[in-house]
């Protein structure tokens, strides 16, 4: 039998960073939400027990570096599953991106192996098996629309914002998470974006809100160290974008739009200078 899983990328509408923990991690706060860019899952039972990934991208570890591969062994091991996977990740969403495309693809690995092998973990246990995997995971298996505390595993559920276009665009460079929040200090933020304020404009079902309260403290670190990011920002300011926000430690940029006369003006005027560029529904 072959399953599919969708695995959607991820975007902050905000990011806030309050403090670095005894642990290492940073303690944060964010409104997550998914756009409809995705990668696709495509998973089959294996006679032989082992977990073999393949993948048209070239350039993502198809070892045991991979997430998705991890998901598999974390679920093998935890429910004693004595069977084999083959799992082939055709990859859509840009990689070291700020888009979570590694871990959208585990929590799809974790939610489709919970069907292939018929194990009925429920959603909690899925949540907990993600948060083992990486920070932005446990919000990649329920999807939605949510705040994400703690160092982004901790979920309170909010009702999604109204439906919009995104418009993204990744300038050739990857940008380590590691090496952001390695370099992020945070006694040297400018301004803190308000979840208060963020939430409520989402709330309110208001999108000229949601676009004024749009911030991310990391780009403190990654745009003085990435001029292009603040260019592609400018850009997609002046070609009309309503709302515009590096996602995550970037380098992807994201810009809303209302308006769906105005898409492929933007989108047009992006490819003039950076190669991906993708105009995507928000997922609601
Ligand atoms: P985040 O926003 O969660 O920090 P990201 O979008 O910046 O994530 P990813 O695309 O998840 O970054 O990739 C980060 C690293 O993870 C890459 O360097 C890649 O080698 C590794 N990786 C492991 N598994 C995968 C996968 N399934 N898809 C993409 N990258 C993967």
């Amino acid at each position: 039998m072959k399953i599919y899983e969708k695995a959607p990328a991820k975007i902050n509408l905000m990011l806030d960073v309050l403090h670095k923990r005894e642990d290492g991690f940073h303690e944060v706060e964010m409104v997550m939400t998914m756009v409809d860019l995705a990668d696709r899952l495509e998973m089959e039972e294996l006679p032989r027990d082992t977990i073999i990934i393949s993948s048209q991208a070239g350039y993502i570890p198809l070892d045991e570096k991979n997430l998705a591969f991890q998901a598999a062994k974390l679920i093998k091991e935890r429910y004693d599953v004595r069977k084999g996977v083959y799992i082939h990740l055709d990859k859509h969403i840009p990689v070291a991106a700020g888009l979570a495309g590694g871990s959208s693809d585990a929590a799809a690995a974790l939610r489709g192996l919970n069907r292939l092998w018929q194990l009925n973990i429920p959603q909690e246990e899925l949540l907990k098996l993600g948060a083992e995997l990486g920070s932005d995971v446990p919000f990649c298996v329920t999807g939605g629309t949510a705040i994400a505390s703690g160092r982004g595993e901790q979920l309170e559920r909010i009702i999604n914002p109204p439906q919009c276009w995104v418009i993204l665009a990744k300038p050739p460079i990857n940008v380590s998470t590691a090496d952001v929040y390695g370099n992020f200090k945070v006694d040297r933020i400018g301004k803190h974006p308000s979840l208060v304020n963020m939430v409520q404009a989402i709330e309110q079902q208001s999108f000229a809100d949601i676009c004024a309260h749009l911030g991310n403290v990391l780009e403190d670190v990654t745009l003085p160290m990435h001029p292009e990011v603040l260019q592609l920002k400018e850009a997609m300011i002046r070609l009309g974008a309503d709302g515009v926000l590096m996602s995550g430690s970037g380098p992807t940029v994201f810009g809303l739009v209302s308006k769906e006369s105005k898409v492929a003006r933007i989108y047009n005027g992006l490819r003039g200078f950076c190669k991906e560029v993708y105009a995507v529904r928000m997922l609601t």
